[in-house]
């Protein structure tokens, strides 16, 4: 059994169809409401403390990932603000200012994943990346997050007009849990 240290339940569904051989507990299957803050400057350092204080409270092997989406000419932006860009954890809201922000043109983007593993003392991360663009109204209901505006490389779609199954064969998610499989087995 692994601990999946997310109270997002989008993350966990994705994770689970991603992984269906292996038990995941995440928090909410944990009944465990605590936030941890994520006052790190990186992914990695967030998906860091996420990792370690969900280890050191279960003592038990633990993943956490921290993940975004990143807006090259926008210096990076929204990036480790991904989930409250606009203030809230606002999934509609974060679109249409990052739309604003982009004065309504379309721009080249990538959603970056890391995941954290700590199964005694010392973390393991592994990463995955996918490139794509940023069009300048949602299109499609599947999915969450920007999931409405990215279209990656090589598709015509959004992600959120793919749906789960294709998205999870391609997504930044799945190229990072691909390595974590790998670690692992
Ligand atoms: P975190 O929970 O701090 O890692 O925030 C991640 C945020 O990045 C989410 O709330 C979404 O806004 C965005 N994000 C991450 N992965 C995806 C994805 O696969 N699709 C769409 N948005 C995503």
């Amino acid at each position: 059994m692994l601990i999946f240290a997310t109270q997002n339940p989008n993350k966990t569904k994705e994770i689970r169809k991603i992984l269906p051989h292996w038990e995941i507990k995440s928090l909410d299957d944990l009944n465990d409401k605590d936030d941890v803050e994520e006052t790190g400057n990186t992914f990695r350092e967030n998906a860091f403390l996420k990792a370690k204080y969900f280890f050191n409270k279960y003592q038990h092997p633990v993943i956490s990932e921290d993940s975004g989406l990143c807006v090259p000419s926008l210096n990076m932006e929204p990036g480790i603000y991904s989930a409250r860009y606009s203030g809230e954890k606002n999934d509609k809201k974060n679109i249409e200012k990052l739309i604003r922000k982009l004065n309504g043109q379309s721009a080249d983007a990538f959603f970056m994943t890391v995941i954290c593993l700590i199964q005694n003392v010392e973390p393991h991360y592994f990463e995955g990346k996918i490139h794509g663009k940023i069009i300048t109204e949602t299109r499609g209901e599947k999915g969450f997050g920007y999931d409405p505006i990215f279209v990656p490389h090589g598709y015509e779609k959004t992600f959120a007009q793919i749906g789960a199954e294709e998205k999870n064969k391609i997504s930044h998610r799945a190229l990072a849990l691909e390595k974590l499989i790998e670690f692992l087995s």
